[in-house]
């Protein structure tokens, strides 16, 4: 798992000139590739990699980290449940592996100035933490969702008090007993609703969704608190007594799924929409460059078809998305970049920004692949204008 704090650090690190190793192993199903294939496929990646470094002059760290990462191949078998994402660079004394879900786009490795982190980024940003509560009225199994894994972490049993003929209190006030039942219900309801605040708290899910019986919501509802409410993405019924893990995932990301994608709706259209009104909208590398220098971006958008050369300055750090001789704002060199989008994903974390990662999506890549939603405009926020 990676959080993103991990992702920040890894996106930090000074590194030595061609000493970042990137590796990201997406597994094939046994139909697509053999296991052979792919260990051929992994070799001939390292080799092509290795022959690129010598180009730039022999690295011995580099070397160490290709050979690691081959021995690592070979021993990966067949049919991996997981993907997975190597960082390393031994002259530092890194090496960090990750799992990740089977959805990167496929094997690559990358040998560079700093560790490629956009396949990472599209799958951490495109997947909050969850908690799933399946509920009824004596107990509570309580999952963690986090991309393609569901665990169950917790239990909460409350069994009622029985009631009825069996118990030998035939006829003794069984309006009592059903109120002390009813009471009972209530308060587990609550204590679970109790233990979603905490688990927010604890564990940092972002949103909720819940799993009962038809027949339990209603009573269930009116015992969630405000903040679980707000944060509930949706319900599915179910009942908690035998349902299995996989249930419970495949439920749960069919909402998530639809949460995500109406959000992403609603942020392309608002940035999209006011970008065009000069308001809290940037569309475009250059746009963005500058808000993000201005401090100013909240969310940032990044496609997946973006992909686009700049520069960056080699003191600085000030990007650009031509190439200029000099860098405009210290005047020190400026290095060519085939691809700033790990430059600009390294700024939007250093900054805390938020970045949503947008899948295939015409409407957002007619505009320019890649946007940002603003806080404020510096420019407007001088002058007094309320941006909108
Ligand atoms: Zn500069």
């Amino acid at each position: 798992m990676i959080t993103r704090e991990e992702l920040r650090q890894l996106a930090q690190l000074d590194l030595p000139e061609n000493s970042a190793v990137t590796f990201y192993f997406q597994p094939q199903t046994p139909q697509n590739k053999s296991h052979r294939e792919e260990q051929i496929q992994v070799k001939d990646l390292v080799r092509e990699a290795l022959r690129r470094a010598e180009k730039n002059g022999n690295n011995p760290s580099v070397r160490a980290d290709l050979k690691r990462i081959l021995e690592l191949a070979e021993r990966l078998h067949g049919n991996h449940a997981r993907g997975k994402g190597i960082f390393a660079c031994s002259a530092k004394g890194i090496w960090r592996e990750i799992d990740l879900p089977k959805r990167l786009k496929r094997t690559q490795l990358y040998v560079a100035n700093r560790f490629h982190l956009r396949p990472l980024a599209a799958v951490a940003a495109s997947a909050p933490r969850c908690c799933v509560a399946l509920v009824d009225r004596e107990r509570a199994r309580l999952f963690e969702l986090w991309l393609d894994e569901v665990r169950e972490q917790a239990e909460i049993a409350s069994p009622l008090p029985r009631t009825g003929r069996t118990d030998g209190f035939a006829g003794y006030d069984a309006g009592h007993n059903e109120r002390h039942v009813e009471n009972q219900a209530m308060k587990h309801f609550k204590n679970v609703s109790q233990r979603l605040q905490e688990m927010h708290n604890a564990r940092g899910c972002d949103s909720f969704i819940l799993g009962c019986r038809d027949d339990v919501w209603p009573q269930l509802e009116p015992h969630l608190h405000t903040y679980v409410k707000q944060k509930l993405l949706g319900r599915f019924g179910i009942d908690p007594a035998v349902a299995t893990a996989d249930q419970v995932r495949e439920q749960a990301q069919r909402i998530l799924e639809e949460r995500n994608a109406s959000e992403r709706e609603a942020l392309i259209r608002e940035v999209v929409g006011s970008a065009q009104r000069n308001g809290r909208g940037k569309i475009g590398l250059r746009g963005v460059l500058e808000a993000l220098e201005q401090g100013e971006v909240q969310t940032l958008l990044f496609g997946e078809a973006f992909y686009a050369s700049g520069s960056e300055c080699s003191n600085c750090g000030h990007l650009e998305a031509s190439l200029p001789d000099v860098c405009p704002a210290c005047g020190q060199s400026m290095r060519a970049l085939e691809d700033v989008t790990d430059a600009v994903l390294r700024r939007a974390l250093d900054a805390n920004v938020g970045v949503v990662y947008i899948g295939p999506n015409p409407e957002f890549e007619k505009t320019g692949k890649i946007g940002a939603l603003l806080r404020f405009r510096a420019d407007q926020a001088k002058s007094g204008k309320i941006a909108g």
